[in-house]
Order: structure tokens, then sequence, then C-alpha cells
């Protein structure tokens, strides 16, 4: 039966990618991210395995990491991201104020410029989960900032000086920048936040050159506006139809449908294709938007050059759990069931582990990687659906009551954290949140840049844990944990795997771990200044391997100590689950970075 089912997909995939141009890749780039010397975009590659084949710190010899250097930056509040390597310099960023710093290596990382933009401090107030942002992009000689205000920037890499800048949204209508940007090809990609505030999602592309507009693909709406064709663009192999985008909508209330960008893109060269995911529908409050909310809470395949959508599929129809499905696209060429694949993987808010053939679109698998997931109990994999368990919908019970127990919380079983998949083992990395939680949804009327939540949150771990956090090593095939540690608090940490046999990560209490990623055996660890929700980088200079990583607690799980909260439910719910950070922990971004003496 399944052999099949392969079989006629696989044609169709291939009349859909035969004719294929690369003609716009930027040489520079895809040579580049092959380089392990250098760490030149926020994933790693563009298949966003943060996976480096360095090997001088190794298992063997990891016990003897010592800090070679650290850097302070000056700024509180959640740093999340990591910073880039290119040639002799390190381009750091930070949460707003959005200050980036040019460490020269060759001078023990001296200051070789700063870049500090102008913004309005209004725009605080509407970042629904800290100021955070999640890095810069390089590429033709510029560093590529996105900025809280929406504005996107080109720096000369050399000067830091302002080359062009571009303004992508509003923030009097709520819409903020807290993603990194994608260069791909000439286009620089930049996603848009603001799903707590009714923002309407936008992927974006801005000439590298220029920073003039090339297109603009809404999360929902007409064709016009999602830049998807009735015909070709197609749902697990079946084609759309006309304003798809509209379809699971009543009267207006796509204007307001969420379904925000904000968290990463891939791109497959080969087919000029980019991935990413849509955020939560508006609001939160499932009952005020009847209908499946296309095309919220979606994986997105398009063509790079003109936008045009290719294929798409919604993980999680009408969300009544703030499930964003913004979370990285894993792109990797192997074995599925004994056949050679290209894969896309991802690990979703929901909690399901996604495979899907990313040529075609087509449904692999889904099965969950937290065992606590309990609001739906499958995927229906020929249907694409979830199977819902009744007694976990918020929409059921109606407005002003809660539903007790669901898990995962809406902070999901993992975040943005992106995961890291090593070729060696064939196993990916996930740095998960295990977390429950009460959702009480509330009748809300939007009012342009203000909260348009609808839901009252509270959140606790599974009953019977006390544990908020996992890091797993899962097999993709089998879809199966191979092993787990438990983390008091979340893993807000995207975590390296080397071919040192190594996997490092951080912990919010401020931990860098270096772990066997065969067995999962705690190597190493030291104890940085914060807490860590920023992302594991490695790279060499003058022949010598580092590991470099921000510390400075913050995001939606700490944003109880980055925004001085103190309620329970304060925070989107997050701010009682992870009240005990503070015991372990203070605010402040600092960059430690990490040798092997000798
Ligand atoms: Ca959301």
């Amino acid at each position: 039966m399944m052999k099949l089912r392969y079989a006629g997909l696989l044609c169709a995939s291939a009349m859909l990618l035969a004719p294929v141009s690369s003609a716009s890749a930027n040489d520079e780039l895809l040579t580049m991210q092959t380089d392990a010397s250098q760490w030149v975009m926020p994933l790693g590659n563009y298949s966003s395995t943060r996976f480096s084949t360095l090997k001088q710190i190794n298992r063997d010899n990891v016990k003897n990491m010592r800090v070679a250097w650290s850097f302070s930056t000056g700024v509180l509040r959640g740093h999340e991201g990591g910073p880039l390597v290119i040639g002799n310099m390190m381009y750091v960023h930070t949460p707003f104020p959005n200050k980036v710093f040019a460490l020269d290596l060759s001078k023990d990382g001296a200051i070789a410029w700063t870049y500090e933009p102008r913004q309005d401090n209004k725009v605080i107030a509407i970042m629904c989960c800290d100021t955070v942002n999640r890095g810069v992009a390089y590429a033709a000689g510029k560093i590529f900032l996105h900025q809280s205000d929406t504005t996107l920037v080109a720096l000369d890499a050399k000067t830091g000086k302002v080359a062009w800048s571009a303004v992508d949204g509003d923030p009097n209508v709520g819409e903020t920048g807290t993603s990194a940007p994608t260069i791909a090809g000439n286009l620089v990609l930049i996603g848009n936040s603001g799903g707590e505030f009714g923002v309407r999602g936008h992927m974006t592309a801005y000439d590298i050159a220029t920073g003039k507009q090339v297109w603009r693909a809404y999360s929902q709406g007409p064709d016009s506006d999602t830049l998807m064709d009735p015909k070709k663009t197609t749902v697990l192999g079946k084609a759309v139809g006309k304003d798809s985008g509209l379809a699971g909508w009543k009267g207006d209330q796509w204007k307001l449908g969420g379904g925000t960008t904000w968290g990463w893109t891939s791109f497959d060269p080969t087919t000029n294709t980019i991935f990413y995911g849509s955020g939560n529908p508006g609001t939160w409050n499932p009952a005020q938007r009847p209908g499946d909310n296309r095309w919220s809470m979606t994986i997105w395949a398009r063509d790079l050059t003109t936008g045009k959508a290719k294929w798409v599929y919604q993980m999680t129809p009408h969300d009544e759990w703030d499930y964003d499905g913004i979370n990285e696209m894993v792109l990797v060429d192997r074995q599925w069931k004994g056949k050679d694949r290209k894969l896309l993987v991802h690990f979703d808010r929901n909690g399901f582990a996604y495979v899907m053939d990313r040529m075609s679109g087509e449904l692999l698998g889904a099965e969950k990687f937290d065992p606590a997931v309990n609001w739906a109990s499958s995927v229906d994999l020929k249907t694409g659906l979830p199977v819902r368990v009744p007694e976990m919908s918020t929409e059921k019970t109606g407005e002003d009551i809660p539903t007790k127990g669901i898990c995962p919380a809406a902070l999901g079983s993992k975040d943005q954290q992106p995961v890291s998949y090593s070729p060696d083992t064939g196993l990916f990395y996930i740095p998960g949140n295990h977390v429950c939680m009460d959702y009480e949804p509330t009748k809300v009327a939007y009012v342009a840049g203000s909260p348009y939540v609808g839901a009252t949150l509270l959140m606790y771990p599974p009953k019977g844990e006390t544990n908020l956090g996992r890091f797993v090593a899962w097999d993709p095939v089998a879809q199966k944990s191979v092993w787990e540690i438990k983390e008091q608090f979340s893993v807000w940490s995207g975590p390296l795997a080397t071919s040192g046999g190594v996997v490092f990560y951080g912990t919010m209490e401020g931990y860098l771990k270096a772990v066997d990623a065969k067995t999962g055996e705690v190597l190493y660890r030291f104890k940085t200044p914060s807490g860590i929700i920023g992302n594991i980088n490695t790279y060499t200079f003058g022949g010598k391997q580092y590991v470099a990583v921000l510390s400075g607690v913050g995001g939606w799980a700490a944003i109880g100590m980055a925004a001085g909260l103190s309620g329970d439910t304060d925070g989107l719910g997050a701010v009682g689950a992870y009240r005990g950070l503070s015991d372990y922990t203070n605010l402040g971004g600092t960059l430690t970075v990490f040798e092997v003496p000798g």
C-alpha cells in the first residue's frame, strides 16, 4: 500500500520540478557555507543543519575545554541567535536596541566597529515575547540587520556604514522584527512578527544591492497576495484551488489573521526553493475565527526568484493552542524506508516531528517527539490532519472556561530554538520544552497596535514530573528518541553537532554543555555569566577551533526575568512556570568563546 502511494507521488514531483534554474544563486555564499572555518549564516548552512565538520575539539579532549575570551554586549534581556564569523571578523548582534559589533579575531576580539540604530523605544511594548533578535546575515561585503521596528538595514561589513535601509512594516499596528534575515541568490528575505497583535504575516524579498522590494507573499488572502497558483500550487499533491488563502476564514477576519513568519528560512539551491513556516491565526480565541484559518500554521515551499508558492502543508488547521508553525525546516538528503529522498524535517511547536518530501510536499511521517503531547493522538498521513483529542479543545468548553492539562503548552514541545542534525550519527538533536498548560479563551476586540490575544494561560510541567526541558537525540527514520537528557528548565538554545562526535547546547541556568553525540554522556560543562537562549557555533582562527555562544537570559520562557513580570499568568502564561530560574542566573548579554589549549 505505502509503496504504491510513494511511487505515484514521485511521478508528480518529477513533473513539477523538471525545469529548474539556479542562475540567480549567489555563488559566494554557496561556497562559503561549506567552509567549516567560518560560520556564515545563522543556522550554519542553507540546509539549516547546524552541523560542523570540525573535529579538533572532540569527545576525547572536550573535557579540557576552557574560556579563551569573552565579551559583554552591555545589553540586558534575551539574547537569542548567535554570531557570524566571516574571515577574521565576528559579527555579534543584541536584542533591542539591536547593536551590532564587529570583533576583529586577529586582535583578540577588539571592536572594529559598532552600529546602533536609532529606534523609537515604544516598540519594546509591542514585542510579545521579549525584545529578542535572532541574528544578522552576511552577503557580498554587507551585514544585514532586521531591527525591532521592522527596518532592514545593510551595513558595510568593513566599516559598519549604512549602505541602504528599507522599512518592512508598521509598528503602529503591532508589526515588529525579530527574525534573522536569510540571503539566497541576490535577495535578502525577512518575515514579520506580531501574531499576538492581529498582524497579517508576510515574507518579503529585497534586492541585496539596492534594498528595493522584489516580492511580498502574504500568508492569507487572495492568490494575488499569497502568490499561489490555483492550479500549480499543491497541498499534499492536489491543486489548492482559487483563493485558498480566503477559504478558511469568516468575513474579513483574514485581514487580522496572523500567520506571521518570524522563524527561520532554509534554501535548496538545486531547485531554487525556499522553505519556512507561518504562525498562529489571530486571535488566540478560536471561537472568533471559525474555519481552517488558511494558511496559518503552514509549511511553505516557494520559488526564490518569484515568490510563487510551490506547495503548502497546514499542520494545525484552526489552531486552538498557539502552536506557531515557524520552527526551522531542515533539508536532509538521505535514505527513507529504503529509498534516497530529499527530505524536509520539521519539529513543530505542536509536538509532532514532520518528515516531508521537499520536492513534492508529500507527507511521509509525523510522530510525537515528546511523549507528553496530548492535544492529538496522531497525524493521519493521508489527509494530513491531526487526530484531535476532543477534551483538549479550548473552543469546546466555551469562552471564559479554562481547558486544563493540555500538552504541550503554547510555547510548544520546541519553539524557535533550532535543532542540529549530524550526518555522522544520522540523528537530530532537539532542544525541547516539556511544558503543559491551562488555556482560557476570552472575547477580544481588535484595536490596532494593542494585544489581540484573547486567552489567559497558565503553564507547568507535565503531571508527575518536575523538568520543563528535554534534550533529545532523535532518529528521523525510526521516528523515535535514542536518548534524552532531562533539564530543569526548557532547552532554549540551538545545539551544534560536530564531526568531533560532540554535541554542544546551552541551558537556561547558563551552562554550556558538551555531550557525546552517540550516548548523551555529559563530557563537559561550564557556567556562563547568564542563562543561555542563544545558538552555539564553531569556527577556526589561525588554524585553531573555537566554540562560541551568547548568554543573556530572556525570551518567552524567561520573560518574567527579562521584563520584570510577576503574575503566574503574565508573559502569555510563562511567568509562573519559570519563576525558579532567578535562583540560578541573572540578566546580561555576554559572548563566551571556548578553546582546547595546546
Ligand atoms: Ca504565536
